[in-house]
């Protein structure tokens, strides 16, 4: 400990503190686009400089703890942070030819980066295995940034690679929204990653205040809802903070906020068998929709040992999808990607934990 750690800096962050401040651009190259792991490696920076830096400042702010590979392409990573916390990154492959949301055809690979803003979460939603962990830590902006940087060199990728950014992994982003609004501004930076406020989705399981908030700071970012529920009383079972922050308040914030004219705000909603995949739902959730230009993405529950809820029916999936559809409502069902791996959030930490524990 003690050193500061550089990927927490925007550049002008880092202009303010290197003279002459055209030095922050040259450190961002050689971090964002040449990989360097160290200040040393940094030849057209004079040595003393690479010296003071190493002296006060860190790299990169995570290792990778485990890996695990599924058949699909899918990767994901349990990093460990300096203070030895752990936090789990997805690594997802698209299809080699998808039609993005303008509705041009893109030939390339895409790839999509699931990460985590917090270690643990403090919402302690039923179904969600992070949240048995209880809420340890907020993560920097240094360690969210650190997660797709990692990523992109472990699996070496080429630096102008365009990748998209989920904000999906443990934790709930918008509790940990000066970090995120920082790594936001970190991501979009032309001299550094370059990933658009288009290309970064925050999933929030709805803290509208939070919402608002995130709509003025006017990021350029798409925000996905966890509704997972259209009643308040399910929505609470599942979701406890949904007493202070109801279904209606959510809906409304989501009016509020501002979204490209070509977009649509993603509403995640996580079938549970006997719960939530009847259609009567179906039926509430197209009404509660009704006037959003919205898109719902249904996701299977993904049971775990000792979960209190069982995985729907992909038929039960499909009837939801179908009539959702059939009233006007875009839908589509989530894939478990690395269903072979420890897919779901939290489920890989776990793992690990299990291990240690043995
Ligand atoms: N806290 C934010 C973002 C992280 S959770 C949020 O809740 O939106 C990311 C997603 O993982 C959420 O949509 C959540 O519903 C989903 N998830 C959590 N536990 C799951 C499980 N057991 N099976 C499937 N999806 C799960
Ligand atoms: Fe937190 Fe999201 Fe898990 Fe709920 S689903 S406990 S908000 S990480």
């Amino acid at each position: 400990m003690g050193k500061l750690c550089l990927l927490d800096c925007t550049k002008a962050e880092l202009a303010a503190l290197v003279k002459p401040s055209f030095r922050a651009k040259q450190i961002w190259n050689w971090i964002y686009h040449q990989y360097a792991t160290s200040f040393g490696a940094m030849q057209n920076l004079p040595k003393a400089m690479r010296e003071e830096l190493t002296q006060a400042y860190d790299i990169m702010p995570l290792k990778i703890a485990r890996k695990e590979c599924s058949s699909d392409g899918t990767i994901k990573y349990l990093f460990e942070l300096r203070d030895g916390k752990t936090i789990e990154t997805v690594w997802l492959k698209m299809k080699d030819e998808a039609i993005d949301d303008e509705g041009n055809v893109e030939h390339e690979a895409r790839f999509t980066v699931c990460v985590s803003t917090q270690v643990g979460c403090k919402v302690g939603c039923s179904f969600c295995l992070t949240a048995k962990g209880g809420f340890t830590r907020d993560l920097s902006a240094g360690e969210i940034v650190a997660q797709v940087l990692a990523v992109k060199m472990d699996n070496n990728l080429a630096a102008h690679r365009r990748l998209n950014i989920v904000y999906m992994g443990m934790g709930e982003p918008l509790d940990n929204l000066e970090n995120l609004a920082k790594a936001i501004t970190i991501f979009k930076d032309e001299d550094g990653l370059s990933i658009s406020g288009k290309r970064q989705t925050v999933s929030t399981s709805g803290l509208s205040t939070k919402i608002d908030k995130l709509g003025e700071m006017d990021l350029g970012v798409h925000i996905a809802i966890s509704l997972h529920a259209v009643d308040d009383e399910l929505r609470s079972e599942l979701i406890p903070m949904n007493k202070a922050y109801n279904i209606a308040s959510i809906i409304d914030a989501v009016k509020r906020f501002p979204i490209d004219a070509r977009k649509r705000v993603m509403f995640e909603y996580l079938v549970i068998k006997n719960k939530n995949d009847d259609l009567v739902s179906a039926k509430k959730l197209v009404k509660l929709l009704h006037g959003i230009k919205a898109k719902v993405n249904l996701i299977f529950f993904n049971p775990y040992e000792g979960s209190d809820y069982g995985r729907p029916t992909r038929a039960d999936m499909t009837k939801f999808q179908d009539y959702l559809e059939a009233h006007g409502v875009l839908c589509t069902i989530r894939d478990s990607k690395g269903l072979d791996i420890s897919a779901a959030c939290g489920q890989l930490k776990e793992k690990e934990l299990n291990e240690v524990a043995q």
